[in-house]
């Protein structure tokens, strides 16, 4: 009996050591039989302060636990004291008391009688409504933590699909390149069914496609994106209005709203989420960047922002490549045009000196195929043997006195084109530049070329064109008719003087004697004028020939310009008596010495005067001037007047040109249209200016103003 004594108080005093709460309740009433500290602590805590101290026991569960029976501990109670089956319940949340939800870990087990039926039932409680709120604060971190690591995780991707494309610009500017890249992308980061990419045709209002990734197994989904008509009524053709990218979260249930028909193939391919962004450049709408994914998408997800940041990207790679289209359609129409020219035609290009472009005229006429006449420097050039007509007489007479075309490269291997397209690369435009070119055949072609720069927006050079022509024929013919006129002068020349010259003796000697009748003196006369005339034409036709061949050479010694002028006139009155001459000298008196070739500067004031003579009418005044100003001391003014037919205004540009004449003119004036030629050619060379003012029916005025110290131009 005491070790039965012992054994109880032992219990109990265990029971009140337990750190969990401990209660012993009748099966039949659910009556509070006993507890230990703890449990009473929990009475004592979280019940009505009329349960305190103790004062539950002895009463049911039902009368101080009220929220009990709805939190359906009472059932649990009684289906343990009904079945004898213990209940055992972990993070049981409870709700029955004021201080709101408190978790327990409680267990109820049946005591039985030796009949065994359940006569008592025993709970054991913890609270673990602190373990539970701490978990659950821990779970509710760890999902904000996830959450957040989604959001960086779609973010991540977003930020990839826009870096590959962005990658892709870096690499190359090619639309296709681009494209393809933004489309893979989209299919890596994201469940994508379809990615697809449409240009704009703004012509045929109609969307293309450029690229689809994957390539749909079904035809009719393959042909429904192929062409897009702007009126079409799926909402991609809404694109060329908005800049904002169309959303359709779920393709499935879209149907049901009526925008897209059921039996749409993107709807029947199973896809869910549907993007299409729009692709502008600036003000031009380029085309569009589709994507269907298998999973529903929303507005503003990472995928319509992956697709949206990628689409600036592919924009302009599109704009570039459209741009880049035109450029070439623009070359292509260009180069076509060029390469129908008559006129050789070569490009070089600044960066390098290389032969970019030849049309056919140009292998034509240097006798060298197109393909190898590009891609060289022209400098080096191995079958370009060009001489430069005017700028590098040294090298042509060279050239002339060398017939082997190779020895004289080897020995003086200068392009002259290539010194003209250096010019040109340097900003200058040379026209008519003769120039002989020895094609790889050995024969000569004589070439008329000008060059100019090609430059691109900016003024920058890029290039320099030549344009070159073949006038081997022409030059030829006038070769031959220069020979012609050299040959002829020169074998007029020697009778006409010997007719001028016997004629002149016998009309000395008629005079003197005066053997003659008068009538044989005036034809004596006439025949000493008219010879002397013919002469005069001769000359001329010479200074033409040497002017050709470069042979016209200046003279150049100090002369008295007033005196030479006197004595023009002098002659010229003597000559003529028939018109009334005037000298005019304005800003000097005496003297006004100049360098100068005295004969061609005769020759000049005779042919104007010879002009004004012949252009005027008898008894008329001629006027020639002189005027010197200090002011411009380097330089005189000359000018001849008179007062006779005039120039019309249209011809007046042209009458220094070489065998003109006036149109309207009385053609039973003689005349060749040298004279003024000579006389421009002769100041020129002089470095002077010569022009002339006229009114029609009232006169004209030729002035020349002329170098005081001429340097041979
Ligand atoms: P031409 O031998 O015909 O006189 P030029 O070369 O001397 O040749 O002159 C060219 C043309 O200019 C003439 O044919 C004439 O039409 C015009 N011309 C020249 N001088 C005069 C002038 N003083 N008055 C009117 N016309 C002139």
């Amino acid at each position: 009996m005491d070790g039965q004594i012992h054994t109880k108080t032992y219990d109990c005093t265990m029971l009140e050591h337990m750190p969990i709460g401990v209660a012993l309740f009748d099966a039949q009433d659910l009556g509070l039989l006993a507890a230990n500290t703890l449990f009473h602590t929990f009475i004592d805590t979280f019940l009505d302060p009329t349960w305190k101290n103790g004062r539950a026991i002895g009463h049911s569960i039902i009368e101080y636990l009220p929220k009990a029976k709805e939190t359906g501990v009472v059932a649990i109670f009684r289906r343990v004291a009904k079945t004898g089956i213990p209940y055992s319940a972990g993070e049981f949340a409870f709700s029955g008391f004021e201080s709101g939800i408190t978790y327990w870990n409680w267990t109820l087990d049946p005591i039985r009688d030796s009949d065994g039926r359940v006569v008592q039932l025993i709970q054991t409680a913890t609270e673990i409504t602190a373990q539970v709120l701490a978990c659950q604060e821990a779970e509710r971190v760890h999902a904000a933590l996830s959450q957040t690591n989604r959001i960086a995780e779609t973010d991540r991707k977003r930020l990839e699909v826009i870096e590959t494309v962005a990658h892709s610009v870096r690499e190359s500017l090619d639309a296709d390149n681009i494209s393809m890249a933004a489309i893979k992308a989209v299919n890596t980061y994201f469940d994508a069914l379809y990615v697809y990419i449409h240009i704009a045709n703004p012509t045929q209002k109609t969307l293309e496609l450029l690229h689809i990734h994957p390539v749909p197994a079904k035809k009719p989904l393959l042909s429904s994106v192929q062409h897009i008509p702007y009126d079409s009524s799926f909402p991609i053709a809404q694109a060329y209005k908005q800049h904002n990218p169309i959303i359709i979260e779920n393709l499935q249930t879209t149907p049901s709203l009526g925008i897209i028909d059921s039996s749409n193939a993107l709807v029947m391919s199973g896809g869910h989420g549907y993007a299409c962004v729009p692709l502008w450049f600036g003000d031009t709408f380029e085309g569009t960047l589709t994507a269907v994914f298998k999973e529903c998408i929303s507005d503003d997800g990472p995928e319509v922002q992956a697709l949206v940041g990628s689409g600036m990207y592919i924009a302009a790679a599109l704009a570039h490549a459209r741009l880049h289209r035109t450029v070439e359609n623009e070359r292509r129409q260009l180069r076509a045009v060029l390469d129908q020219l008559p006129e050789g035609i070569l490009i070089t290009e600044a960066s390098n000196g290389y032969i970019s472009y030849a049309n056919a005229a140009a292998a034509n006429i240097l006798g060298i195929p197109v393909t190898s006449l590009t891609g060289i420097p022209l400098n080096r050039h191995p079958q370009i043997l060009t001489l430069i007509h005017d700028a590098l007489p040294a090298y042509r007479t060279r050239f002339s006195m060398n017939n082997d075309p190779q020895a004289a490269y080897k020995e003086n291997p200068i392009f002259p084109w290539h010194f003209a397209v250096i010019r040109a690369l340097g900003g200058e435009t040379i026209s008519s530049q003769e120039a002989m070119v020895v094609r790889p055949d050995g024969n000569k072609v004589i070439t008329l070329s000008s060059s100019a720069p090609l430059r691109i927006e900016g003024g920058d050079i890029t290039g320099a064109v030549i344009v070159f022509q073949d006038v081997t024929a022409q030059k030829s013919i006038e070769q031959q008719k220069n020979e012609f006129l050299s040959i002829a002068s020169h074998e007029l020349r020697t009778p006409i003087t010997a007719i001028q010259g016997f004629a002149e003796i016998l009309q000395m000697n008629a005079t003197q004697e005066q053997s003659l009748s008068s009538q044989s003196l005036r034809a004596l006369t006439f025949i000493n004028e008219q010879s002397q005339s013919l002469n005069r034409l001769i000359e001329e036709m010479l200074d033409l020939t040497r002017i050709e061949n470069a042979q016209l050479l200046l003279n150049l010694a100090p002369h008295d310009l007033i005196s030479t002028i006197k004595h023009v006139i002098e002659t010229q009155a003597a000559a003529d008596t028939n018109h009334n001459f005037q000298f005019v000298l304005e800003g000097l008196q005496d003297t006004l010495i100049g360098v100068f070739d005295e004969n061609r500067f005769v020759q000049v004031l005779n042919n104007l005067i010879s002009n004004a003579i012949k252009y005027s009418p008898a008894g008329s005044r001629i006027e020639v001037g002189l005027r010197y100003s200090p002011t411009t001391p380097h330089e005189a003014l000359i000018w001849v007047k008179d007062s006779g037919i005039g120039i019309a205004a249209n011809e007046l540009p042209h009458i220094f040109k070489r065998f003109h004449r006036a149109s309207g003119l009385d053609r039973s004036i003689s005349g060749l249209g040298i004279g003024l030629y000579l006389v421009q050619e002769v100041v020129t060379r002089h470095r002077g200016r010569v022009w002339a003012e006229s009114t029609e029916g009232s006169g004209s005025t030729f002035y020349v103003q002329f170098p005081l110290k001429s340097k041979e131009a």
